[in-house]
């Protein structure tokens, strides 16, 4: 039996200043190649579409992002299939995404949010209507990047942080063994 856990970025101190720069960084990674967004914030031409979102609340903000479930309710409730899970991360087809809003619903953590798409830098028109097409946006954890989550180098104050549970268990475990040698509660 395959008992890896899904890896996820989580917010793991409570530094956040709210400066934006994992949205960001989010964004650009997730929009060089068609969108070629590149180079400086003034030649953006089409929506920012982050994958994870700051979230405030009283004196704090902290960004919230996917925990890529085991048994994710996004994937269970798109009617669309537009959501797979491609070695334990929950993707989202944009062009599959029929905006339903059943995935935003059965998230637990607020971790989805319906943004508009864009294609070869132009937002992309509904069907029969000139409004923008939106789509699910989630934490994909960077996939297509070969050094790991874009916002967890962009953050200033390192405050997020990739888990790989079973790598965490296994260090809490040694730490406790130790503590337990050198307290002698053997
Ligand atoms: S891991 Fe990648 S896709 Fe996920 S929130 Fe961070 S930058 Fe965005
Ligand atoms: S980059 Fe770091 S400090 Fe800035 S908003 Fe994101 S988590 Fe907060």
């Amino acid at each position: 039996m395959n008992n890896n856990l899904g890896s996820f970025v989580v917010a793991c101190n409570d530094q956040c200043t709210g400066c934006k720069a994992c949205e960001i960084a989010c964004f650009t990674v997730h929009n060089q190649k068609e969108n070629k967004v590149a180079h400086t914030v003034g030649t953006v031409a089409i929506p920012v579409t982050p994958r994870l979102f700051l979230t405030k609340f009283e004196e704090q903000c902290l960004p919230i992002q996917c925990k890529q479930c085991e048994d994710a309710p996004c994937l269970n409730s798109c009617a669309a299939k537009a959501i797979t899970k491609v070695d334990g991360t929950m993707i989202v087809n944009e062009m599959l995404c029929i905006g339903c809003k059943n995935c935003m619903l059965a998230c637990p953590f607020g971790a989805i949010e319906m943004l508009p798409i864009a294609k070869n830098a132009q937002p992309v028109q509904q069907i029969g209507s000139d409004e923008v097409r939106k789509s699910a946006f989630k934490c994909d954890l960077c996939a297509e990047l070969e050094d790991g989550p874009a916002c967890v180098k962009a953050c200033p104050h390192d405050v997020l942080k990739l888990m790989n549970l079973e790598e965490d268990r296994k260090e809490k475990s040694i730490r406790a063994a130790i503590a337990l040698t050198l307290t002698g509660n053997l």
